[in-house]
């Protein structure tokens, strides 16, 4: 349907065409990497290559990369597979990351979403043995990026190490310029498919696998490799790498559209409008309209956007990432994302903002006192 508008990056992010490609032909061919035989050593070429692919986007070096079955089990990798009893997480990170670091000490954020540095700073210093931490580059919710250069230099002199999930980074902002010890990416945020992710060491991390089972990725991660998903994510990769330079347009698209929306609800808030943000993700609260209506109303009219974290689908519940942040419950209830990817256009912010002013109108004469 030519009608849809779909603003909604930050959940998922279309399949590229080179990609789907990629994919269908990788599907045709036979072979496990691990066969010594023909077929097995073509699968194998394909897999290096991709994998080279990935190391590249990060700075890395490819023996350093390795594939998992997405951000959240690279996340769980990271958190349980280092082998550290400390370990220190922001409080806004993604669930993969928290719920993988059950019993973690949590760093707050400022109200703007971003990591309180002196805050984090006193519990490295704090006594203790060096720490795990974990410090995502970009938040999903706010796009708030977080100043991961002077985090790792606490870390680093702390003698701790540092696990970053650059899943929503990667593809919006250059991620090989940063000395971390571990970092986090996913295909699908990329215009890869769903499914596949990595785990990228930037030095040598000893690693116990999570999944067991036989020696691939070296060990560190067992099972017979994902052929399709692998070699769609070293093209989406790729293709990350080469165009990371579309941005500037995306952010003057999310500026004009919260400047629309700000004249159209004077009384909106835009969640980390203050702090360094990703170009293309914007976080909204008109009072008085909860998210769950405002995604229905929009999704009636084809339009896709999410509430907090879309990664609990289905479940609106009051985002963590806001509270951190200590934004009231009421507020928080009424707070949309929306994010941009590079098929949007002007066109479809102001058909947003259309359908969101014909809401309001129906809700206040639903109920004056609401509006
Ligand atoms: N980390 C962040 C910041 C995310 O936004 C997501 C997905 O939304 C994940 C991790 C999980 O990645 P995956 O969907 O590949 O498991």
């Amino acid at each position: 349907m030519n009608n849809e508008i779909y603003l909604d990056h930050n959940a998922t992010a279309p399949v590229r065409e080179a990609v789907a490609d990629a994919m269908m032909a990788a599907l045709r061919q036979t072979g496990n990497a691990s066969s010594v035989h023909r077929f097995g050593r073509r699968q194998r070429q394909l897999v290096e290559t991709a994998r080279a692919e990935v190391a590249a986007l990060l700075g890395a070096p490819p023996q350093n990369v390795v594939f998992t079955g997405g951000g959240t089990e690279a996340n769980n990798l990271a958190l349980r597979g280092a082998g550290r009893k400390r370990i220190i997480v922001s409080a806004i990170e993604h669930l993969s990351v928290l719920q993988a670091a059950d019993g973690a000490e949590i760093a707050p954020v400022t109200a703007a979403g971003i990591v309180d540095i002196d805050r984090l700073a006193g519990m490295m210093a704090a006594d203790g043995e060096p720490a795990l931490v974990s410090v995502m580059l970009a938040n999903n919710e706010t796009g708030a990026v977080q100043p991961l250069d002077d985090i790792a230099g606490i870390v680093e002199q702390a003698g701790g190490i540092l696990h970053s999930d650059m899943v929503q980074a990667a593809g919006r902002l250059p991620l090989d310029r940063y000395p971390m010890a571990m970092a986090t990416v996913s295909a699908h945020k990329i215009g890869g498919p769903q499914g596949i992710g990595a785990l990228v060491l930037g030095r040598d991390v000893p690693l116990s696998p999570v999944i067991r089972g036989g020696g691939q990725e070296r060990g560190r991660r067992a099972g017979t490799e994902n052929m399709a998903g692998i070699v769609g994510f070293g093209v989406a990769a790729r293709l990350a790498r080469e165009q990371a330079d579309g941005n500037a347009a995306m952010a003057k698209m999310r500026d004009r559209m919260e400047a629309r929306l700000l004249r159209a609800f004077p009384d909106a808030v835009v969640f980390g409008a203050g702090a360094p943000r990703l170009d293309n993700t914007s976080c909204v609260a008109i009072p008085g309209m909860r998210a769950e209506t405002q995604i229905m109303a929009l999704d009636l009219a084809g339009i896709a956007v999410s509430a907090g974290s879309a990664c609990s689908s289905g479940k609106v519940t009051t985002s963590h990432v806001l509270q951190a942040m200590g934004v009231a419950a009421d507020m928080a209830q009424c707070a949309i994302r929306i994010s941009f990817g590079p098929g949007n256009s002007d066109a479809d912010s102001d058909r947003l903002i259309d359908i969101l002013r014909s809401l309001r109108g129906r809700t206040a004469r639903q109920d004056p006192e609401a509006a």
